[in-house]
């Protein structure tokens, strides 16, 4: 039983005796009880892997948590209450006044945001890195550069990044790499097999994948980080609900099913867009005809259901009445769920091709792919 797929659907072993449910207990508490003084002083030995105060972890947070690490190839995973937490926890865990971190152009905006705002505020500088640096990181790492984010591919504008060479260039010169991996999960590209230090998904995305739980994890195979990040946590109070994981787990053994069909059909889309006279470019990896084709090939083994294009007629009224056209397509943010979205981006200047202000985001959902291009279809023509 070595395959992931089959690993996903196996129950959780903390399964009451004689009560042999499918189906993952949920455990609710805030007080752990003790049974002696001596244990209950000593509770602070069993925050990082055991049961102390509900905040610090419950058996149905580490069910998820191991499940987890076994989709990352190995490793232990922290549980945070959203994506951008995950990333807040890395920082937390690995910055300090005075250091610096490297980010690619393409990096999801609030993990910018956040290292520029909160953590700029704390003393910790920045640097943005060309997403087509590969090995060339070096040139940018200063004495206090102590992390190098990647984000493969970008988010909105996906371009890829050669993460096996940013993560030599880095480790050479004793620097950490983390790699928010959101868009293909584990099932498309391990992270922590190409040495990455810290992976980080949104389970928000694709594990949730019903659009209604929000949640982040982190997984690294290194022991003293691993306590770091737990240590981490505790500190910025965070903490993740019984009933959150359940839905997480809940998702999981269907993740291999659902990412396959978000791939096959928002391939089908994407070639099918690259045809449409209205579209000036699509931005997919697996897209032959896309520049960052050849590393996705190389890397990648399955691509998800996110992908943006651009119009010709790029003004605002154009989108406008094409993404309202629209009726499978719904217009929302976030993605990874079941159901189809759209969503409007404005581009930064100078990010892409000049004539492009804005670009439309599609993540295709489980629908019947022949109804999306009916949908789309019909939206062209009234745009
Ligand atoms: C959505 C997203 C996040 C943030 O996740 P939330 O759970 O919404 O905070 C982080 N990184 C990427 C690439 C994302 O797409």
């Amino acid at each position: 039983m070595h395959d992931i797929t089959t690993r996903l659907v196996q129950p959780s072993e903390d399964i009451p005796e004689g009560f042999a449910s499918l189906s993952q207990g949920v455990f609710h508490a805030s007080t752990i009880l003790f049974p002696d003084v001596a244990s209950f002083l000593q509770r602070q030995a069993q925050t990082h892997d055991g049961y102390s105060y509900g905040k610090n972890g419950t058996p149905t947070y580490y069910a998820l948590a191991s499940k987890l690490a076994e989709l990352e190839g190995g490793g232990k995973t922290a549980l945070v209450p959203s994506g951008l937490a995950a990333v807040v926890l890395v920082n937390s865990a690995v910055l300090s006044a005075g250091d610096h971190v490297l980010l690619p152009e393409g990096i999801y905006g609030s993990t910018l945001d956040t290292t520029r705002r909160l953590f700029g505020k704390r003393g910790v500088q920045y640097n943005l890195y060309r997403d087509d640096i590969g090995a060339g990181i070096s040139t940018l790492i200063a004495p206090n550069t102590k992390l190098v984010w990647t984000e493969s591919p970008g988010s909105n504008t996906l371009e890829m990044q050669d993460v096996p060479a940013i993560v030599s260039a880095a480790h050479a010169r004793g620097v950490l790499v983390a790699m928010d991996n959101t868009w293909a999960t584990p099932l498309g590209f391990r992270p922590l097999d190409s040495g990455v230090d810290f992976s980080v998904q949104a389970l928000t995305k694709y594990v949730g994948g019903h659009s209604d739980l929000m949640m982040g994890a982190v997984t690294t195979r290194d022991d003293a980080r691993s306590k770091a990040l737990r240590e981490s946590a505790e500190l910025l109070g965070y903490y993740v609900s019984p009933d959150e994981c359940f839905l997480a787990l809940r998702g999981l053994p269907t993740l291999p099913l659902r990412l396959e069909r978000h791939f096959a059909s928002a391939l089908h889309i994407a070639h099918w867009l690259e045809g449409q006279p209205a579209v000036a470019r699509v931005n997919y990896p697996p897209l032959e005809s896309s520049p960052w084709h050849a590393l996705w090939k190389r890397d990648y083994k399955l691509g998800s259901g996110m992908l943006s294009f651009v119009l010709k007629l790029s003004g605002l009224e154009t989108i406008e009445r094409f993404v309202e056209a629209l009726k499978l397509f719904r217009l929302g943010n976030s993605w990874g769920g079941i159901h189809s979205l759209v969503a409007v981006i404005p581009l930064a200047a100078g990010k892409m091709a000049a004539e492009a202000e804005w670009l439309v985001r599609l993540h295709v959902g489980i629908e019947d792919p022949m109804d999306l291009v009916d949908d789309l279809q019909r939206a062209f023509a009234f745009s």
